[in-house]
């Protein structure tokens, strides 16, 4: 591919990969991440690649990868090449390439490029703290090991140190043609020479990373905007192993609402809680792709497949997206409303098992209770998690309701009785000291429903909860 400076040619192919390291749950913003790079491939007929990085054995967890690779399945996001698909580029888990990190780190060590450090936690964070008692802010590898003479290195060795691998830094300065970002400079003076073979003897992400891009032939890498930082990194072991350099496209970070990046303090950001929660992938793929990227109009509804055509680099935005929860609520009700009721019915029919309030399988008195509610509160629910209370509170009564009474339900004077009712509730503006519990039957029985009250409770007393909010 050629280098395009601010933006870039979709008519060529573009081989995107999205390389998440198992460590735990799968994060929204990772997931946002996966989305654009799967946009691009799609958009322009390319790749797109899954990389499993797990080169950092302690925080590692195996069952997370599975998790990851369902949960982008959950979002329609399918991988061409990647650790279980295969493809011509592997392997895809970066714990399989080890033989290639090391070919690659014995070059740099040949040609000088790099050297062992026999340096200790202990003297390295000694080194730290006396740079920052300097008034250092940021501080880097002395350079201890740099020099050391043969004799040294073996002494050191005979000690039974542990030995790094270290990149020696050349002069100079890197710039980052980034798509997104424009031209960030990066001094080499502010970086130390950095660690790329542990004293494991696994490579580091920035080593295996900028490997593996160029191998696997990356055209973009797309990623957080907290990489940028290691991108001079890269692209400095790109150019002294003469591999090929992708380009890079750095997505503005997303935040809480007080700014600060965005955490589980303040939001759901594990994928699984929001499914538990009752999100559907759609709203929450919808609102993520909104988040950092704009179609350039009003529209806030989108299928994958529209994605896949209209999205661009160019209209990502520069700076970081705030987090929008009532958004996500409103996307996920919108939704709800466009799935047929025998899908909503199922779904709330699950999520009433799993909180233990209805048998499995349904009895039939059930299903038709639950059309009854749908009846009364499908328009309203924001997720089928906002069910379950209100189901808690009817329950007892409810379940039980014969197929008569349900018939009787579905009548004329009904619909007309809970508009009054609800006209009645919302026209208040205080409950307190209110004797709502006579005044509804008795708005009731103006309409010859005495009978029915206990079905009707389901419907009032969600207004009556409304009014209470207030
Ligand atoms: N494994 C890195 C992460 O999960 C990927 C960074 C990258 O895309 O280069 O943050």
């Amino acid at each position: 591919m050629t280098k395009v400076e601010s933006h870039l040619d979709y008519s060529t192919p573009l081989r995107m990969r999205y390389a998440p390291s198992p460590t735990g749950q799968t994060h929204v913003g990772g997931v946002r991440t996966a989305l654009f790079n799967y946009l691009l491939a799609r958009r322009t007929g390319g790749a797109f690649v899954l990389r499993v990085e797990d080169t950092d054995e302690s925080r590692y967890r195996p069952e997370s990868e599975a998790t990851m690779m369902r949960d982008l399945r959950w979002f329609g996001l399918s991988w061409d090449e990647g650790p279980d698909a295969g493809g011509p580029y592997g392997p895809y888990r970066q714990s399989a390439r080890h033989d290639i990190y090391d070919k690659y780190a014995r070059q740099l060590l040949q040609n000088n490029q790099a050297y062992w450090c026999y340096c200790t936690p202990e003297e390295l964070e000694a080194d730290r703290e006396a740079q920052r008692a300097r008034g250092i802010q940021a501080p880097r590898y002395s350079g201890r090991c740099r020099n050391l003479s043969a004799q040294e290195s073996a002494a050191l060795q005979t000690e039974g140190r542990p030995k790094s691998l270290r990149f020696i830094v050349p002069p100079g300065e890197t710039t980052v043609h980034d798509l997104i970002k424009g031209e960030p400079h990066f001094d080499h003076h502010q970086i130390g020479d950095f660690v790329i073979v542990k004293s494991t003897g696994g490579p580091t992400y920035n080593f295996a990373a900028a490997v593996d891009d160029a191998l696997m032939n990356i055209d973009v890498v797309l990623r957080g905007d907290e990489h940028l930082s290691n991108t001079p990194v890269q692209l400095m072991l790109l150019r002294a192993l003469g591999l090929r350099e992708p380009l890079y496209a750095h997505v503005p970070l997303i935040l809480n609402e007080d700014q600060s990046k965005l955490s589980k303090r303040h939001n759901t950001v594990g994928v699984d809680e929001y499914r538990k929660e009752g999100v559907l992938a759609s709203a929450l793929l919808n609102h993520l792709v909104l988040l950092g990227w704009s179609p350039g109009d009003e529209r806030e509804d989108f299928t994958l497949d529209e994605l896949s055509k209209m999205f661009s680099l160019e209209r990502v935005h520069k700076s970081a997206a705030v987090y929008n929860a009532a958004r996500l609520r409103a996307f996920n009700q919108r939704e709800l409303r466009k799935l047929p009721r025998e899908e909503l019915s199922k779904m709330l029919a699950s999520a009433m098992q799993e909180n233990g309030l209805l048998e499995n399988p349904a009895p039939d008195a059930a299903i038709h209770w639950i059309d009854t509610f749908l009846d009364a509160y499908g328009e309203e629910l924001h997720t089928i998690a906002d069910a379950i209370p209100i189901v808690k509170s009817l329950r007892d009564e409810a379940i039980v309701i014969p197929a008569i009474e349900l018939e009787r339900l579905r009548s004329r004077e009904v619909l007309f009785f809970l508009d009054s009712v609800s006209q009645y509730v919302a026209s208040l503006s205080e409950l307190r000291g209110l004797p709502l519990n006579k005044t509804i039957p008795a708005i009731g029985e103006e309409f010859g429903l005495k009978k029915k009250m206990r079905i009707m409770q389901c419907a009032w007393r969600s207004q009556v909860r409304k009014v209470a909010r207030r």
